[in-house]
């Protein structure tokens, strides 16, 4: 019997992985530049983690989990996003006593049972940051141009950047009670979700994606036309900022955040050549996480990206040019008599930090030299009786053609000089 990846998953092979890599690196690079570092956290949390920092009447929890009991009837749960794990560990080590604000990023594999679609797995990845101990707006801003300059430096220009402010509890609650007179007389064309908690959390039917939901709410009141003064100053500095910063937004009636933890600065980039799903990351405030997860009560913000969704977008970039994958040096080994000094060759190449290889499968001449172009090697080195004998290599440079001897002793930086 065959066994294949299950659905919603997949492998990703050579030279795909260059490209992980390099945004990998693009993206861990930029995060430096901006003072955020790297937290590692394991990819199985307690279910109720999530169940405390994701929201119990999300989707997410309620229908997406990968929730398993272990061998001690423990319930775990395969985490479906980062940032629960972020403030758990925050909250666990009580880094929040330290110097604030406290600034990490993450990246690795979520898990969500979700139906897959084109850049939509069951096994994803994301990239996401998140700053906790400070109000400032400044931080806000710092975050977004965090995003966009990630979104810059990996070559994609073409993006939207949504905003807007969710409020705080106090505008919020004056908030809360103008959406329930709004909703109320539509209530029976809402999804039965959305009809058992419209009336404590009326955001959450604005955030609603079932269709009935979102064709019976129309013309709803904007939380942005009920932010209190505090809210209002916050809003306007982040956008100031960015102005200032040169960076471009939307602001975005419709972009809510149906948990009651987001507080003020919410956004979402959007990469419009991706398709209908066009949203490659999100984030914005989230204030009253921290001490919903059992902490203190310690401000935070932060994004996510979603790694398959920038992979779409980057193959829609002309001038993005797959990392190139090559080989230093091919080592064509002549006769298999020389099989003990090719690996001590090898072996002098890679600790003198040069990217080597040799055939292993007993190829003849011609097919060693058409191997070595496809591994895209750069230099040849032959080696066969002339070669041994006399103390000589014969190197050749597979883009100028050009053939030279070099000494056995002289190889090493006779390589570097070609490959300088
Ligand atoms: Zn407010
Ligand atoms: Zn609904």
């Amino acid at each position: 019997m065959q066994v294949k990846a299950p659905r919603g998953t997949y492998d990703v092979l050579p030279p795909d992985s260059k490209k992980w890599q390099f945004i990998e690196q693009i993206i861990e690079e930029t995060a430096h530049l901006f003072g955020y570092n790297e937290i590692r956290t394991p990819v199985f949390e307690h279910t109720e983690l999530f169940e405390r920092g994701v929201g119990e009447t999300t989707d997410i929890v309620t229908k997406e989990m990968y929730t398993f009991q272990d061998k001690s009837n423990r319930s775990l749960t395969l985490r479906p996003e980062g940032t629960a794990s972020c403030v758990r560990a925050l909250v666990e080590h009580s880094v929040y006593g330290g110097v604030m604000p406290v600034k990490w990023y993450y990246s690795g594999p979520m898990f969500r049972y979700d139906r897959p679609q084109t850049g939509r797995y069951r096994q994803f990845h994301q990239f996401g940051v998140e700053a906790f101990g400070s109000h400032s707006p400044y931080l806000d801003a710092e975050i977004i141009m965090l995003l966009v300059q990630i979104l810059h430096n990996l070559g994609l220009i073409d993006y939207e950047l949504h905003l807007n402010s969710v409020g705080c509890p106090v505008c919020r609650e004056t908030y809360r009670q103008i959406l329930i007179t709004h909703i109320n007389p539509v209530k029976e064309k809402l999804c039965p979700d959305c009809q058992s908690r419209y009336e404590k959390n009326p955001l959450r039917v604005l955030d609603c994606k079932i269709e009935d939901c979102k064709q019976a709410i129309t013309d709803f009141p904007f939380i942005f036309d009920h932010l209190c003064d505090n809210c209002k100053q916050h809003y306007n500095l982040v956008k100031s900022t960015l102005e200032a910063g040169g960076i471009h937004y939307l602001h975005d009636n419709n972009l809510v955040r149906g948990l009651d933890y987001y507080t003020n600065t919410a956004f979402e980039i959007h990469i419009p050549s991706i398709g209908a799903q066009s949203a490659v990351g999100g984030g914005g405030r989230y204030n009253g996480l921290v001490k919903a997860c059992g902490g203190p009560d310690i401000p935070g913000i932060g994004f996510a990206l979603g790694m398959e969704r920038l992979l779409l977008a980057l193959d829609g970039v002309p001038e993005y040019k797959e990392p190139y994958s090559s080989l230093d040096v091919f080592l064509a080994v002549l006769d298999d008599k020389y099989d003990v000094q090719a690996m001590q060759v090898l072996e002098r190449l890679r600790t003198a930090k040069i990217m080597a290889d040799r055939d292993y499968t007993g190829r003849s001449m011609k097919a060693q030299m058409k191997y070595a172009d496809k591994l895209g090697a750069r230099i040849v080195v032959l080696m066969g009786e002339d070669e041994v004998n006399r103390g000589f290599f014969t190197i050749r440079d597979m883009q100028s053609r050009e053939q030279l001897e070099v000494k056995s002793e002289q190889i090493i930086s006779a390589i570097k000089d070609i490959l300088a």
